[in-house]
């Protein structure tokens, strides 16, 4: 399985329809994605407006994300527990990258929540967040996001030395950021990884963050 949990669509700073960025992901070969669009405690309805498209989308498999973005560290819980009651299926959450203000606690509140899926661009992760990560089964992102990506190879080695689980996501917010099987690689091999754990990341993370949402 193929996937791209990390997407966002014209409902945040994306400039494509959900629908288009579907299509264009089937015929990259992609078997599952997740629209993850911006969300605040202002905007919970672009949940909503994903759940309608879901009924209409049969491959790829169309998963309702959302990316809690610039939260307070002591609100995380209950904009997570919100996204999950508006329908949100995958939660991401903005991670402190290294290119941009993300309040300092995100990480941590992230992880500790229990709410979250995938801690997205967590920059300079700590050898606590890493070991925290696999205890609470918190998938740790490499991205092909440019800025962003600065710090894969910093999270590659901190993951596996801590044995934290790894996905390798787009952050696509345009036609050119969409992923392809080749560009996942890529990336993993571009973060440091031995190609036979990004094979594992790649094809069996997916299904495992699927079986752990529904
Ligand atoms: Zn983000
Ligand atoms: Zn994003």
């Amino acid at each position: 399985m193929i996937s791209d949990f990390h997407i966002h669509s014209i409902y945040s700073d994306g400039e494509l329809l959900p629908a288009e960025i579907a299509e264009r992901y089937r015929v990259n070969g992609f078997d599952a994605i997740a629209i993850t669009d911006h969300i605040d405690f202002s905007n919970l309805n672009v949940i909503e407006k994903l759940k309608k498209l879901k009924k209409e989308i049969d491959t790829p498999e169309f998963i309702v994300g959302a990316e809690l973005t610039f939260t307070p560290p002591q609100k995380i819980n209950k904009l997570a527990k919100k996204a999950r009651n508006h329908g949100a299926e995958i939660i991401v959450m903005h991670g402190e990258s290294p290119v941009e203000p993300v309040p300092k606690g995100t990480n941590i509140a992230a992880i500790e929540s229990e709410q979250i899926d995938i801690l997205a661009h967590p920059g300079y992760i700590t050898d606590e967040m890493a070991i925290k990560a696999r205890e609470k089964n918190v998938y740790l992102e490499i991205t092909s996001r440019c800025g962003h990506c600065y710090t894969n190879g910093h999270v590659a080695k901190k993951a596996t030395q801590h044995n934290a689980p790894l996905i390798i996501n787009s952050d696509s917010h345009q036609l050119k950021d969409l992923l392809t099987p080749k560009k996942a690689k890529k990336v993993g091999l571009g973060a440091g990884l031995p190609e036979k754990q990004i094979e594992k990341i790649i094809n069996k993370n997916p299904k495992k963050i699927l079986k752990k949402t529904k």
